[in-house]
Formats: structure tokens, C-alpha cells, sequence
């Protein structure tokens, strides 16, 4: 085998809270992490020698400053890898967007490299070297429904969410996550969201226990410096949404719905409006 083709699926934050800020400049955090079906195709193939990054996209960079990039580089000198791989990415997932979207390439290319050259390890050892590149990289290489505490990298697996349509909407804006964590007041928040009871009510699998939880701390840095967030919130719920929420830093937004039709409806009539650069409707990824 000198080929491999594998989906990278984006993931949502069906709750997010901040808990402290650590002195290393890291934040504590506690969240529900939720895979769903918005995926980049990723083409590992076998060369003589070297690394090469190719993307169809313009909007994320070409060579080692790629996520992927450095994780080819870090398997290849942990393993001593003699060949090389050629990475290509075919990009769907919105960037610089709230969906780990650098995170879940660098994931899916963790485990298609251990394969491609047959490196025998095991999906902890790998996440213990996808942290060493990305707080995010861990949850994505176990995917699913799950709860991370710790910097993101401390999991719990949870069984799946209850079954649901999301209606997930990027405004023509990139946030970076530096910025919000930087600007959150976290000794002003009036409340923290209840990760622990939304934990609960996956494990029951009620749905409507999880809507009435879900909630984002970063909103309240990234909704005031970008109202779009507030307004495409407003739109999904005025449009049959149960709940919409911000993911992750942002700036994408995300609807739940109980009916493909009412999510379909309102994906036309956003698409309409002209205000976001990518819509899409889709369900939670199931983990294989
Ligand atoms: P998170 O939810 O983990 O904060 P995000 O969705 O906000 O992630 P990414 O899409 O991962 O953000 O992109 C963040 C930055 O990382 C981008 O500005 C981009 O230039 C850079 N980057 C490097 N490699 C990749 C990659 N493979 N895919 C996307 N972005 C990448």
C-alpha cells in the first residue's frame, strides 16, 4: 500500500467552560467535544525522501507551517521513518473557525501515517504526541462524543449524543483563538455553563437535557466583537432551531434541530440572506 485517502471530521462544542487560567498562559477548560460530518479528504502517499504539503485551499499555508507538516516531521524523526510522504489536503472544513479544523488534519494524519508505514503504535501513544503540537489534537484522534478537561488533552468518552440535524453557518470572518482566550473576563462571568449535568444527560440520552446545557463561555468575548454571531444565533432560533450556539472561539454557529426538512428550510433561507460565507446542514459523526 503506498496510498491512503481518509476523512478529517470537524467537530462542535456542545458546551464550553473556562474554568482557570493556568500561570503557563494556558486556560483550564472543561467541554463537550461532538464530531460531526463536515470532513477534509486527506491523500497520504509514499515517496522516496521528504515532506510535501498540497491543499486545494487558499486559505491555509502550503509548507512546514501546515499542521500536518510538523506532524509528518515529528513521526518521521520519533520513528525514523527513511521515506518520505507526500500530505494532500482537499479542504471543506471553514478555517480559523471555532471547529479544529488544523486539529482534526493533523489527527487523521497521525493515524493514516501509522498505518501507511505500518508503525505499530498504539491511539494513546499517538495522542501523547499529537499534544505535543495541539491541546485539540488528543480528542480528535478518538472522535466521537466526548468530555475534555485539562488543557482539552485530559478525555472521557461518552457515549454517542442523541441523534439531531445541525444547521452550521461561517460568517466571512476568521477568529483567532489567542485573541478570545486573551480578552475573556473570566472573574466577570455570572455563570458557568453545566458541563457536569449535560454530561448526564448524554448518558441518558436526552436530547432536550443537553439543549437546555449548552452554552459557551468564549461567546461572550467573540458575540461582542462580531454581532454577526448574536444575529446568526437569532436567525436559527426565529428559524426552527431548538437552540443555536457558538462554537469553540468562532466565529461558527450552530443550530439543532429535530427535523432535516426545518433545517433544510433555514439553510435556504440564510444561503438567501447573503450573510455567511459557508452553510451546511448536517448530523453528528458516529465514531467507526
Ligand atoms: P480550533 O477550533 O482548534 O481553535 P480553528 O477551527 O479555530 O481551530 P483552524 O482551522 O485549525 O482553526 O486554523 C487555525 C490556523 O491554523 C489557521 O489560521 C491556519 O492558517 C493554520 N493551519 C495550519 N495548518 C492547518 C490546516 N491543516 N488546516 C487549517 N488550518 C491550518
Amino acid at each position: 500500500m503506498d496510498t491512503l485517502k481518509i476523512e478529517a471530521y470537524a467537530k462542535i462544542n456542545l458546551g464550553l467552560d473556562v474554568v482557570r487560567r493556568l500561570e503557563n498562559g494556558y486556560h483550564e477548560v472543561k467541554m463537550v467535544m461532538q464530531t460531526v460530518g463536515i470532513g477534509d479528504t486527506i491523500t497520504l502517499t509514499k515517496t522516496e525522501e521528504g515532506i510535501t504539503v498540497t491543499t486545494d485551499s487558499g486559505e491555509i499555508p502550503a509548507d512546514e507551517n501546515n499542521l500536518v507538516y510538523k506532524v509528518a516531521k515529528l513521526l518521521k524523526e520519533t520513528c525514523d521513518i527513511k521515506e518520505g510522504v507526500a500530505i494532500h489536503l482537499e479542504k471543506r472544513i471553514p478555517v480559523a473557525a471555532g471547529m479544529a479544523g488544523g486539529s482534526t488534519d493533523a489527527a487523521a494524519v497521525f493515524k493514516g501515517m501509522n498505518e501507511l508505514f505500518s508503525l505499530g503504535l498504539s491511539q494513546e501513544e499517538l495522542q501523547k504526541l499529537g499534544v505535543k503540537l495541539g491541546a485539540d489534537i488528543p480528542y480528535c484522534i478518538q472522535g466521537g462524543t466526548a468530555l475534555a478537561e485539562g488543557i482539552g488533552e485530559k478525555l472521557t468518552a461518552l457515549p454517542d449524543a442523541p441523534n439531531c440535524f445541525l444547521l452550521v453557518a461561517k460568517p466571512d470572518i476568521n477568529v483567532s483563538t489567542k485573541y478570545v482566550y486573551e480578552n475573556l473576563n473570566l472573574p466577570g462571568l455570572k455563570k458557568h455553563p453545566d458541563i457536569d449535568g449535560m454530561v448526564e444527560a448524554i448518558k441518558e440520552g436526552d436530547l432536550e437535557g443537553v439543549i437546555a446545557r449548552m452554552d459557551n463561555v468564549l461567546a461572550s468575548v467573540t458575540e461582542e466583537k462580531y454581532p454577526i454571531i448574536t444575529e446568526l444565533k437569532e436567525f436559527m432560533e426565529q428559524n426552527g432551531a431548538k437552540k443555536a450556539l457558538m462554537s469553540g472561539s468562532g466565529p461558527t454557529v450552530f443550530g439543532i434541530y429535530d427535523k432535516e426538512d426545518a433545517a433544510m428550510a433555514a439553510s435556504k433561507k440564510l444561503a438567501e440572506k447573503n450573510l455567511v460565507k459557508q452553510i451546511f446542514v448536517t448530523t453528528f459523526q458516529r465514531k467507526e
